[in-house]
């Protein structure tokens, strides 16, 4: 077992018992302290400022060469380590703030540089996104668009199950939680008109998608094993992929997502490892028709994380409107990643993907506004005689993730993006 996931550890640092960041966890991020981004974890409401902890030298013995990866304004350099990097210094927090762990927990002075309220810090960008792939992974949601659009009787494409579909998105928007969104504008044709028209987007819609970072970098040429891919990826977190969906529509023939997409992806601030989410491994959807062997894995590749996403019209409570889980995706990671590089394209350090939306089989369910109301035929409705469509000005889309099993609980805390008017 990795010894920071031990279930019977506890913390001298206070935790809720319904704390998405419980001293399993050990999640890594960027915070802004003292006008300065540097690298943290978490654990409760509180903050660990790692470049504190390696000032006063609790990293010292790790093996770790350069001591800078700790001070960097991105984790890029921290995640170049490698796996067995990451787990040391996991291992090392967790460590040094166990119960019975006595290196701190007596030292004021270190206390007050290490220690830091959630509250009194910004979270920032946690990497620097050299590339973004967004695949289309979840076989409840592209069934769902294609009876919608396409064939309600062939609603899957012939290359689906064959292959994890995905297109190379635009990395300089992503932005981390609470970063507000402006509505996008461009063109857009309605079905019973000749021609386009332009302005604010009419469909603004959230995607409910999860993402993981690369952990590690190929060469051109290289492919990535199946059953090695895991060792490529560093952690996961929430990723809002906002859309337009009318822009989308007109634009997409015949070369796919453009500026529908690329307007703004919001991820949540805090990165989960994979070594933290290792107990909530689950077999993934049976893969019928039997995949190529590139694509052909062992062992559970598939994670539960219950995914959850809340709506809060200005100044109203949020209201919860979906129910959906990353254990539906067809495509695991592991293929994701294989595909991706199958070609011998090379991947980076902080390169993002995103698994698509993420659509159960039940209507409440579905990952974005499209399929809760049906392509607009179905309106949520919403406590006080409020309707929603798509997505209003002003509204809050706030996306929860977490994984429970037996008493422990790892969450990815939330994303949040309010949507604003389209800029003049
Ligand atoms: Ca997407």
């Amino acid at each position: 077992m990795i010894k920071a996931n031990n279930p019977g550890l506890k913390s001298w640092l206070e935790v809720n018992p319904n704390s998405d960041f419980p001293i399993q966890n050990i999640p890594f991020g960027i915070i802004r302290k003292n006008d300065a981004a540097r690298p943290a974890s978490r654990i409760g409401d509180y903050v660990i400022d790692l470049s504190a902890m390696a000032d006063y030298g609790f990293f010292d013995n790790l093996k770790i060469k350069d001591l800078s990866v700790f001070y960097a304004p991105v984790l890029n350099d921290f995640i170049a380590l490698g796996r067995p990097g990451w787990r040391a210094v996991r291992d090392r927090i967790s460590e040094v703030f166990m119960d019975g762990n006595t290196e701190l927990i007596n030292d004021d002075d270190a206390k007050a540089q290490i220690i830091v309220a959630l509250h009194d810090v910004e979270m920032m960008m946690p990497v620097e996104v050299g590339d973004y792939t967004d695949f289309y992974s979840s076989e409840e949601h592209a069934t769902n668009v294609g009876r919608m659009f396409r064939d309600p009787d062939n609603a899957l494409l012939p290359n689906w199950k064959h292959i994890p579909v995905g297109y190379h998105g635009r990395s300089s928007s992503i932005v981390v939680s609470v970063t507000p969104i402006h509505r996008p504008k461009g063109q857009m044709k309605a079905d019973d008109q000749d021609k386009p028209v332009y302005g604010p987007c009419r469909l603004f819609d959230f995607e409910l998608e999860m993402a993981f970072i690369a952990g590690g970098s190929t060469q051109l040429g290289d492919q990535i094993k199946v059953n090695e891919a895991e060792d490529f990826i560093f952690g996961m977190v929430l990723f809002n992929d906002l859309s337009a969906r009318d822009i989308q529509k007109w634009e997409y023939v015949p070369l796919g997502p453009f500026l529908g997409k690329s307007f703004g992806s919001v991820i949540s601030p805090w990165i989960i490892t994979l070594d933290a989410l290792e107990p909530f491994r689950v077999s993934g959807p049976e893969q019928d028709p039997k995949v190529l062997p590139y694509l052909d894995f062992t062992g559970n590749r598939n994670f539960n994380i219950q995914l959850d996403v809340y709506l809060q019209p200005q100044n109203m409570d949020s209201h919860l409107i979906c129910r959906s889980n990353f254990k539906y995706m067809y495509w695991n990671m592991s293929q994701q990643l294989a595909h991706q590089t199958v070609n011998g394209c090379n991947i980076n350090v902080g390169d993002v993907y995103a698994s698509g939306t993420i659509s159960g089989p039940s209507p409440d369910s579905f990952g974005s506004m499209l399929e809760l109301s049906w392509k607009g035929t179905k309106p949520l409705k919403l406590p006080g005689d409020i309707e929603r469509k798509f997505i209003h000005d002003f509204d809050t889309i706030v996306m929860k993730g977490y994984a429970e099993k037996d008493d422990l609980r790892i969450g990815f805390g939330e994303v949040s993006t309010q949507v604003l008017p389209a800029k003049e």
